[in-house]
């Protein structure tokens, strides 16, 4: 099923990103994982690309597991900054093969020192190939806060349009803890005739280094609130993890009763913290999609 037309009959999806592990023996473990988190109903589960030094090829494998094994609907991630047409057009066609209609088209970070040689500059260009082929939905990444790359909003959105106008069904966000500086963004996405459906990224807040090094390479603003809480429990992990579980179901509440369309948990490959915020927002869900 193609999941941009999940957005035609449903008010709110939940979803979840999971990336592949590196070895073969957590590969297995990642079963129990899905097992978990296949319980929360989730409408679609999406697997990073060689993010985090995991191998390329296991972004198949796993989103083959999910789709194939679970019968959950998956989303591919790919980035196409270091690869040529060609080699697009394989992982496209293998995951095709896997019965996978669904890809993030990502441009990637660009490595250091290398030089832009290929075909994929940026995303859109990705897109534009993706789209041409006719037998996939694509969404894009959007950015609320800026991108690490260019902080400046109105620019960033000019770029998104062109994503959407090659195109992107939907986007997904990257993760963003004020709800507030989400809210401009849609604003302004409106105000540029951007009408696609956006799934907000949300990420629970468990761990203080983990969240500071993610905000660091993501560019997102960590609210007083959040460090405050860190500071207070970072060498407690029980009461940090309440308080991190309590501070995520409380901003995902506030981005439900502000109609977003989507929820999407990036579960760093844990189930425990998800299901406590899925429990919390269990009647929101029901509601939002009587
Ligand atoms: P683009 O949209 O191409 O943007 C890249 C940069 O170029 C930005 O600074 C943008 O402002 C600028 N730009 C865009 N278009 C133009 C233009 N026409 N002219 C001039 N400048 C332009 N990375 C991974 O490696 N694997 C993953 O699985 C992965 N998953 C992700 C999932 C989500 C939801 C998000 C938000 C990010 C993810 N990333 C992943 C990170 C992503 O690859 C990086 O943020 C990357 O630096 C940008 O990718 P993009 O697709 O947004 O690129």
């Amino acid at each position: 099923m193609f999941i941009k037309d999940i957005f035609l009959n449903k008010r709110l999806t939940i979803s979840f990103e999971l990336f592949p592990p590196k070895d073969d023996k957590n590969f297995e473990g990642i079963n129990s994982t899905i097992e978990e988190l296949k319980k929360l109903n989730p409408d679609f589960i999406s697997v990073t690309y060689g993010a985090g030094g995991s191998s390329r090829s296991r972004t198949i494998e796993l989103a083959s597991i999910i789709k194939n094994k679970y019968d959950i609907e998956t989303i591919a991630h790919l980035t196409c900054i270091t690869s040529s047409r060609e080699e697009i057009n394989g992982i496209l066609n293998d995951l095709k093969l896997n019965n996978i209609g669904n890809v993030l088209a990502l441009r990637g970070d660009i490595p250091k020192g290398f030089i832009i040689k290929e075909s994929f500059k940026y995303a859109k260009d990705l897109i534009y190939e993706i789209s041409q082929r006719k037998d996939f939905s694509i969404s894009a990444a959007a950015y609320p806060e800026g991108h690490v790359e260019c902080a400046d909003i109105g620019k960033n959105i000019e770029y998104l349009k062109e994503k959407v106008e090659k195109g992107a069904d939907f986007l997904i966000t990257q993760l963003f803890f004020d709800n507030d500086n989400f809210y401009n963004f849609r604003e302004e996405l409106y105000k540029n005739n951007i009408n696609v459906p956006i799934v907000t990224g949300i990420i629970p807040v468990l761990d203080k280094r983990q969240i500071e090094r993610i905000a660091a390479l993501s560019g997102a603003v960590i609210p007083q609130k959040i460090k405050r809480i860190m500071d207070k429990y970072e060498h407690s992990p029980e009461a940090l993890k309440e308080a991190g579980i309590a501070y995520t179901s409380e901003q995902i509440v506030d981005l439900i009763s502000n109609d977003v369309q989507g929820i999407h948990l990036y579960t760093m490959n844990k189930h425990n913290a998800v299901k406590e915020i899925m429990e919390n927002i269990q009647e929101l869900r029901k509601i939002v999609n009587s």
